[in-house]
């Protein structure tokens, strides 16, 4: 019995290994033929479409990593557009391998961002250059000289694109420098019509204090306020002209309705009336009654009054000295024969002329 099991399991195993050997005789024929006719290459899918095959993944990824790395002069980098997948696949040994079109087609599909220098005025770019340096030389060679007050607003700003284009140093200058001759022009012109305006105001200002001083100077207090009191006043009075006194003040009389505010003193026409003391002129025309009339303002409250002149000597505005001539006797307005009516006013209120003078 157990010889038969052993004669059997013999057998058995020689069958065995006959079919072993087959197998493997067999699979290799099957490798020498593929191998003879099939080669591995990856399969390059680009948005899920194979657009090739290529023998050497390894080096292709490597060239196109150092293109993409590739950064030198103004290049900030390089970006892909199209992002190759490869698959691992046994193609025929005729299969064409496109190594070098994928290449090129991932260079000429990337894109380059460049970084440059803008130079810019109010913010807005005006030039482009290359370089930092560059830039601030420029900014520098545009800024010497110019006045502090002229806001040139340059400023070098990092620009990232797409687009190449630069300027020359030169090129970037000649056109900064007409910016800046605009600037400098508008910052005289803007100079030029303040101080118009200022001149302007000032001749408006001076035109105003004029009128108010011809206003003032045209006007003239002729109220019959009168005052009995002896009020001092700090101005020593010269007698205007001298004659005979024909008419005190504060008398009434048949030619006037109102008490008499001046002292009338009689002299011969054409006799030169002094100023009784310095001051400026405020009024020199007719005035009713008076006739000619010459007001002179000694200080803010205190005026002499000359009435009836002749003529006058002066103008409104006009400053006198004390014993200047400031007209004529004569008999104009209301009067009956050549005389001086003389009056002293404090806040428009007439005085005793006696009490300061003629006494
Ligand atoms: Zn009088």
């Amino acid at each position: 019995m157990d010889f038969i099991l052993g004669k059997y399991i013999l057998h058995y195993t020689k069958d065995a290994l006959k079919a072993l050997k087959f197998v493997i005789i067999a699979t290799v024929i099957i490798i020498a033929i593929i191998a003879l006719k099939y080669k591995p290459v990856y399969a390059v899918t680009i948005s899920g479409k194979t657009i090739g095959y290529v023998e050497n993944k390894e080096r292709l990824e490597k060239k196109i990593d150092k293109f993409l790395n590739h950064t030198e002069g103004p290049i900030a980098f390089i970006e892909a557009t199209i992002n190759p997948e490869y698959n691992l696949i046994l193609a025929s040994r005729t299969t064409k391998t496109v190594d070098e079109q994928i290449y090129a087609k991932v260079k000429d599909t990337a894109v380059t961002t460049y970084k440059t220098y803008a130079i810019t005025v109010n913010g807005e770019q005006k030039a482009k250059v290359d370089t930092q340096s560059q830039a601030e030389e420029i900014v520098n060679k545009v800024k010497a000289g110019v006045q502090q007050e002229v806001n040139l607003d340059l400023a070098i700003t990092e620009v990232f694109e797409t687009n190449y284009s630069v300027s020359s140093t030169d090129e970037a200058l000649s056109t900064l420098n007409i910016i800046k001759d605009e600037k400098i022009a508008a910052y005289e012109k803007a100079k030029a019509e303040e101080a118009a305006r200022k001149a302007e105001e000032a001749r408006k200002k001076a035109e105003e204090e004029a009128a108010k001083a011809r206003a003032k100077a045209g006007t003239v207090n002729t109220s019959i306020n009168v005052s009995y009191g002896n009020e001092p006043i700090q101005i020593a009075f010269i007698q205007p002209v001298s004659g005979t006194i024909s008419s005190r003040f504060g008398v009434r009389s048949s030619i006037r309705s109102s008490v008499h505010t001046g002292l009338d003193i009689a002299t011969p026409k054409g006799t030169p009336i002094k100023a009784a003391a310095s001051g400026v002129v405020t009024f020199g025309a007719m005035k009713g009654a008076y006739g000619n009339l010459i007001v002179v303002q000694h200080s803010d409250s205190i005026q002499t009054y000359y009435a009836h002149c002749n003529s006058i000597a002066v103008s409104p505005g006009q400053a006198v000295e004390q014993g200047d001539i400031i007209g004529y006797v004569g008999t104009t307005g209301n009067s009956t024969g050549p005389h001086l009516h003389l009056e002293i006013r404090i806040n428009g209120v007439a005085q005793n002329p006696q009490n300061y003078l003629y006494q």
